[in-house]
């Protein structure tokens, strides 16, 4: 555990926050600045600041928890989709630097986007960024 970090605190119960669930390794609670009507957070306990620190173990509970909350959550709120969104670097949006995983009700007309511009490539420049990731 990180003392200066805020979801540290959080996710070990120091700072109090709307717990939807918890468990020995994880703590999901709502997001207090949320993009839609129930909007939550997973928190691991412990500390890791991005995806690329995420043990394979934890990212593997990570998703299967995600599965477990969206399922729930569409049950519950009655929402019409859902998206999970996951920030890693500053330049990626990510604003608190401990790893956590946004789980977003989705409802029609909720008036959000969760969306990027959409680049012109050719099939040869996707060819080059194939090589760049696979060779
Ligand atoms: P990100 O931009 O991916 O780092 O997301 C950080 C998220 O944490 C934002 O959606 C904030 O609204 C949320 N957030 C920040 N502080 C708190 C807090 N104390 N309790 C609940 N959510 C928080
Ligand atoms: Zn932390």
């Amino acid at each position: 555990m990180d003392h200066n970090c805020i979801f540290c605190k959080i996710a070990n119960g120091e700072i109090p926050a709307k717990t939807l669930y918890e468990d020995e390794e994880f703590r999901v609670i709502l997001d207090l600045a949320p993009a839609t009507k129930g909007h939550a957070l997973i928190l691991p306990k412990s500390h890791y600041k991005n995806l690329y620190e995420l043990p394979d173990e934890t990212a593997a509970k990570v998703m299967k928890l995600a599965k477990k909350m969206a399922t729930t959550m569409t049950e519950k709120l009655g929402c019409d989709g859902f998206n999970i969104v996951q920030n890693n670097n500053e330049v990626a949006g990510q604003t608190v630097f401990h790893f956590h995983m946004h789980l977003i009700p989705r409802y029609e007309n909720d008036n959000q986007r969760i969306s990027w511009n959409p680049l012109e490539m050719t099939q040869d420049e996707l060819e080059a960024v194939k090589k760049q990731i696979t060779e």
